[in-house]
């Protein structure tokens, strides 16, 4: 069997593997993980993660990018041989706590024991529509000191952008309803990853997650600054989304990824199924030109020896 690089993943998410139907609207969705989440015993996380970590390697992945917002992945990663780097996740919406947010991450990682040779920690502040400018910049110049790499969410629904540039729509009702839009809050006015450009993110030392939405112009954006994208074919089929972007991407020259995302939003964490089902997403794509998106030696991308 050849070797997997699996470029986004939630190990933690793994407890919720069939909990939520397919097809449920993602701002639904996102309301369902963050009250599961908040409801979890951490002994279903762990024993989760070790699940997801023993189906990653029978599955043939060789090497993980995973994000980590419970603080209980890295003691589990640490234990197994798997290069990995594991993004602590920053959600943070109030400009007055983004920055004190990002340096108790930062802290918490440094206080943290050694991971494993061939294995590394990383920031991912969530999404452009969970965290402020300011965040994003500080995190980018702290990732760029601690010489780790950036992972964003971006341009995954047509609910983020509207709530970006429009300042309106479900995704954003839904966090203003939940309490977690400060007093004043203003959209910036921009598409995704105008936005994270704007804020100085975008580099070949940062990876975005999904870009289902992007626009040429946006595409062109992340050729030109070397940024790179990873994208999730089952999550896409999960939510019964529309267009795929993996070819737009591939065609302008970004260098892409595959990742399974998390078992909350998938049925599986085999690089094989992702593969199959991203030639069925993008038919053009020649299946062999697919396949080499996941093989294990791209992780040498992210520095990762498998
Ligand atoms: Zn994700």
């Amino acid at each position: 069997m050849p070797g997997f690089f699996n470029a986004h993943c939630h190990l933690e998410l793994g407890f919720l593997r069939g909990a939520i139907p397919p097809s449920t609207p993602f701002v639904e969705w996102l309301g369902q993980i963050a009250r599961r989440k908040r409801a979890a015993r951490p002994e279903d996380a762990q024993s989760a993660i070790a699940a997801g970590l023993f189906e990653l390697r029978e599955s043939g992945t060789q090497a993980l990018l995973d994000i980590d917002s419970m603080r209980i992945a890295p003691d589990l990663i640490r234990a197994v041989e798997m290069p990995c780097l594991s993004f602590t996740e920053i959600i943070a919406f109030d400009p007055a706590e983004a920055v004190a947010r990002l340096n108790e991450t930062v802290a918490w990682q440094n206080a943290q024991p050694a991971l494993a040779a061939g294995q590394g920690f990383g920031l991912s502040p969530h999404a452009p529509y969970t965290t402020t400018p300011e965040l994003l910049a500080t995190a980018a110049q702290a990732a760029r000191e601690a010489g780790q790499w950036l992972c964003i969410h971006a341009a995954e629904t047509p609910e983020e952008t509207e709530m970006l540039l429009h300042g309106r729509g479900a995704l954003h009702d839904f966090l203003n309803d939940f309490g977690s839009l400060p007093q004043g809050w203003k959209h910036p006015g921009m598409r995704p990853v105008e936005y994270l450009a704007a804020s100085g993110v975008l580099g070949p030392h940062t990876l975005l997650a999904h870009l289902n939405e992007v626009t040429d112009e946006e595409i062109a954006l992340l050729a030109k600054t070397q940024t790179r994208a990873v994208v999730c074919p089952g999550t896409h089929v999960y939510f019964g989304r529309g267009a795929f972007p993996l070819k737009r991407l591939l065609d302008a020259g970004v260098a892409t990824y595959l990742g399974t995302d998390s078992l909350a939003s998938n049925e599986s964490l085999s690089m094989m199924r992702e593969i199959d089902l991203a030639c069925e997403l993008e038919p053009a794509l020649e299946p062999r030109r697919v396949a080499a998106l996941a093989d294990a030696q791209r992780a040498r991308d992210f520095g990762l020896t498998p």
